[in-house]
């Protein structure tokens, strides 16, 4: 089954007298280790979406699946448990989440102390969720000597401390530049790579779909298109700082592996070809 399956998802939240209807009849699913970016505009249900799948506001009607459990019918007592096992949250402001005087590698031991966990075992978690946003060498760094991109990559790795399943972001690039930005999807498909967590990333960027497997454009509060980096027929690589170059899973799987494959450099950059 999908690790995430929403079936006509409806969310009401009432103010005074009035009723919005944040979410009406969504459909989605998502498979365990997908990596999906979530497009629309503001006031479209992508922020209450993201609420009801991390467990902090709960569905008013239809099906909503997570990881087996049914967040219409959970208790609240569950429901509590499911946010703090199941979930990871990264926000636009992700400074918010972290402690200002602690260092790098304090603010991700954090999380895992408050769960009651401690010695080798979160040290060594730690330093892994540090190297795999490339923060290796700022370990001991100190969140005001951090850029905001670098925060941010803390940010994701503090999400990740208890090591939750599910990984949200809402609007993680929000406050940066392009470059800066292009550094957090790579900290997030590799803590995918790295960790095989499912990841859903909710955003103003269309060039989202260059980095996730496939976006899901949401209107009126439902799913409205689906595409994929492959559906486009192009894809634009980023080579990262050891050389490597990703390659959209979608145009992996077009192209299959083993696929002898040509680079050209074009204007808008480089340029995937089948040979
Ligand atoms: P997005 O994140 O796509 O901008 P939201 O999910 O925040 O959209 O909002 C969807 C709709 O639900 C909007 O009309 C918004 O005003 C309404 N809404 C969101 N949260 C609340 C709330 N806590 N109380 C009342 N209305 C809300
Ligand atoms: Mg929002």
């Amino acid at each position: 089954m999908s690790f995430i399956l929403c079936e006509n998802l409806v969310k009401v939240y009432k103010v005074a007298n009035l009723e919005v209807l944040a979410l009406q009849g969504l459909d989605l699913q998502v498979q365990a280790g997908e990596m999906v970016g979530m497009i629309g505009s503001s006031g479209s249900g992508k922020s209450t979406l993201l609420s009801i799948l991390g467990g902090l506001d709960r569905p008013s009607a239809g099906r909503c699946m997570v990881n087996d459990k049914d967040l219409l019918k959970i208790s609240d007592r569950e429901l509590t448990r499911y946010r703090r096992e199941q979930v990871g949250f990264v926000w636009q402001q992700g400074a918010r989440n972290l402690v200002h005087y602690l260092s790098a590698l304090h603010n991700i031991e954090l999380p895992m102390m408050l769960a009651g966990k401690s010695g080798r075992s979160t040290r060594k978690r730690a330093l892994d969720l540090l190297d795999t946003v490339g923060l290796a060498q700022r370990k001991d760094h100190k969140m005001s000597a951090l850029s905001g991109g670098e925060q941010q990559r803390v940010a994701i790795a503090v999400a990740l401390a208890n090591a939750p399943p599910l990984l949200l972001a809402d609007e993680p690039t929000g406050e940066l530049d392009t470059r800066t930005a292009q550094a957090i999807y790579q900290a997030l498909r590799d803590i995918r790579e790295r960790f095989g967590v499912t990841i859903l990333i909710v955003s103003h960027d269309r060039n989202i779909a260059l980095h996730v497997d496939r976006v899901v454009g949401i209107q009126d509060g439902k799913v409205a298109t689906e595409t994929t980096a492959a559906m486009q027929g192009e894809a634009n690589l980023m080579l990262d700082s050891a050389g490597r170059l990703q390659i959209p899973k979608a145009l992996r799987e077009k192209y299959g592996i083993g696929a002898k494959v040509t680079l050209e450099q074009t204007d808008d950059g480089l340029v995937i070809k089948k040979l």
